[in-house]
């Protein structure tokens, strides 16, 4: 079933004509859970992975904020999808619950081992799915993984680290199914396993990438409706998992462009997000899931920092430039 982004409160182009000018697509990814295939687009599910290529490790060293086995997080994330099923059909017995969870956690240690460990998949993005994305003559799958702790040194310091594979997937003639797995993580970093429902949207940049006069008009026009997220969280950038589009709100830093080492200015590739909406960007909520409340509100439960996104950069002049990060 599609998933369709509801007509924007405002209709910014009848407003400020001279925005169509920087219209660009963004592809709303709206994961939900499932099971999917490593021949299906996903996040946090199955890659198509060449048998005879290495799973990527993480060499940065860590410094965790939060860490626990991941074979719990696994089974945590099982065990709540049973309790809420259990809940569901009648009344639970949360002495009985807070026993089972506590039994649930007793079974699992794990420590760092010291090794660079596996990265664990984020999304698999079939481009006849996902469309948009960089360089469709060469390449028709991107996968993105990353590393589910805190890294210290990183670009986004304390966030999990990204790496990328680029590839074409009629290359892949036997796929790798025993994948390694991490023995530690930060269970916020874990996606949950979902499908995706993707939907093409055209977004606008936020209110401190304009330039000064339209962003002014923008802000005066705001104040005049007095209300204040009209432009950037009503209707230029949409909330959730997505690719392509525009950066997100400068807000925790000053703004500034991300340039590659290169020189050219890196684009968002991809964004992680602390879910689909909250309560000031319920509007964006699907018509097709329209009086679900918040059901649907974050099927992923990744949590980056106080309830950011990370976004993904990309160099448009090659795949080989590192790509950058930034938390917005
Ligand atoms: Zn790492
Ligand atoms: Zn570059």
């Amino acid at each position: 079933m599609a998933r369709t982004t509801p007509p924007r409160p405002y209709d910014l182009l009848a407003l400020f004509p001279e925005l169509a000018a920087y219209g660009k697509p963004a592809v709303r990814l709206h994961p939900r859970r499932g099971e999917p295939t490593a021949d299906e687009s996903s996040i946090g599910g199955p890659l198509l992975w060449p048998v005879d290529e290495p799973w990527p490790v993480c060499e940065f060293d860590h410094e965790d904020n939060m860490d626990e086995p991941y074979a719990y997080t696994l089974a945590w994330r099982a065990y709540l999808e049973d309790r809420n099923r259990r809940e569901k059909e009648g009344a639970l017995d949360w002495d009985v619950e807070r026993r089972r969870a506590e039994e649930l956690e007793a079974q699992f240690t794990a420590e760092d081992d010291g090794a660079a460990p596996p990265l664990i998949p984020v999304a698999q993005l079939y481009y006849r799915e996902v469309p948009h994305l960089p360089w469709p003559d060469r390449y028709d799958l991107l996968q993105v993984l990353w590393c589910p702790r805190d890294h210290p040194e990183a670009e986004t310091p304390y966030n999990p680290a990204f790496q990328l594979r680029w590839r074409r997937a009629e290359t892949i003639e036997k796929v790798l199914d025993q994948v390694p797995v991490p023995l530690i993580c930060n269970g916020e970093y874990v996606p949950n396993r979902c499908v995706l429902h993707p939907e093409t949207i055209t977004e606008y940049p936020l209110t401190a990438d304009l330039p000064v006069e339209l962003a002014e008009a923008v802000r005066t026009w705001a104040d005049r409706i007095d209300n204040s997220t009209a432009y950037n969280w009503d209707t230029a950038s949409a909330p959730g998992w997505k690719t392509s589009g525009y950066g997100g709100a400068w807000g925790i830093i000053d703004p500034y462009p991300i340039l590659c080492e290169c020189g050219e200015r890196q684009l968002p590739l991809f964004t992680a997000a602390s879910g689909e909406f909250d309560g000031g960007t319920g509007s964006w909520r699907p018509v097709e899931e329209a009086g679900t409340e918040w059901e649907f509100a974050d099927p992923v439960e990744v949590v980056i920092g106080r309830g950011y996104t990370l976004q993904l950069y990309y160099c448009p002049a090659s795949e080989d430039h590192p790509n950058r990060t930034e938390m917005f």
